[in-house]
């Protein structure tokens, strides 16, 4: 039957993410306790949904067929738990293989690029997540011209991280605002939001990998969308850094070292 063939194939392409998963860390030293943890934690972490897939599942293939109407609309929403838990997981084992490559050793290819390009693309993919908060874009002068090396995917990946969770974290009607500038070699971007904040004994800990604060409890999340921001700006010789009072939202800022600026005589850095 339809529903259950999707079903199927939906914890085979589950069964197919993990095994590579597996095979990353297998390839590794398995004694690293660090890694070690990171595997538990993983495996902590994705038995919940999956163990619901599982039951949903049986439940699904005891029902008679053809379906009652009570039948059909029990059956539509299992169907729609399903699918929200498979986002869930299929979004924490893409994260996790990002993370796996990366302690084994991955490093992202560089070439120049257009930091304003990156940053209008990541605004506008960023502009369907504004769920009755208003998204300020920036004003892109301060960027004109400045080239980055770095790789477009990967930054926007990082900047979708910091305004995902500015929308998440925002109860409308709130503000997440976009702003840059340029700051001697480096050009910053800030992502600014009016909501929850965080608190000072939370600030330490959010880039820690499947770290989650106490006021994030209600939004879905991984707790692993900074470590990866992280990641990134620091494979492009960056960084990110929270400047945030409690309360009265946070700010999150990307600084990426300027390559060259185009129609400038200055130049930062290799040109590449
Ligand atoms: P996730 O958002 O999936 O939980 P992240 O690694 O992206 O994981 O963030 C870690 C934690 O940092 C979140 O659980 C939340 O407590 C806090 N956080 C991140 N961004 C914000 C924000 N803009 N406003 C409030 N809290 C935030």
């Amino acid at each position: 039957h339809g529903s259950g063939d999707e079903v199927g194939k939906l914890v085979e392409t589950f069964n197919e993410m993990l095994a590579e998963l597996d095979d990353a860390y297998r390839s590794l030293d398995r004694s690293n306790q660090q890694l070690r943890q990171f595997l538990a934690d993983c495996s902590h972490e994705l038995r919940a949904p999956l163990a619901r897939i599982r039951s949903t599942v049986d439940v699904l293939g005891r029902l008679d067929e053809p379906a009652e109407h009570d039948d059909a609309a029990f059956r539509s929403q299992a169907l729609a738990d399903v699918a929200a838990d498979t986002d869930r997981m299929a979004r924490m084992v893409r994260q996790l293989l990002i993370l796996a490559r990366a302690d084994a050793g991955a490093t992202i290819d560089l070439r120049p690029i257009a930091l304003a390009d990156v940053i209008g693309t990541a605004c506008r993919q960023a502009a369907r997540m504004a769920n009755g908060v208003k998204l300020l874009p920036p004003a892109t002068e301060p960027l004109t011209g400045v080239m980055v090396r770095g790789d477009a995917d990967h930054l926007e990946q990082a900047l979708l991280i910091l305004l995902d969770n500015a929308f998440k974290y925002t109860p409308p009607p709130g503000e997440v605002r976009v702003a840059t500038q340029r700051d001697g070699t480096h050009a910053r971007i800030d992502v600014t939001d009016t909501g929850l904040g965080i608190p000072p004994e939370d600030r330490d800990k959010i880039f820690e990998r499947f770290f989650r604060g106490r006021n994030a409890t209600a939004a879905t999340g991984t707790g692993l969308g900074l470590a990866i921001a992280s990641w990134i700006a620091s494979q492009h010789g960056g960084t990110v850094e929270l400047h945030g009072t409690q309360g009265e939202g946070s700010c999150f800022t990307l600084r990426l070292p300027i390559a060259t600026v185009s129609g400038s005589p200055h130049t930062f850095g290799h040109a590449g």
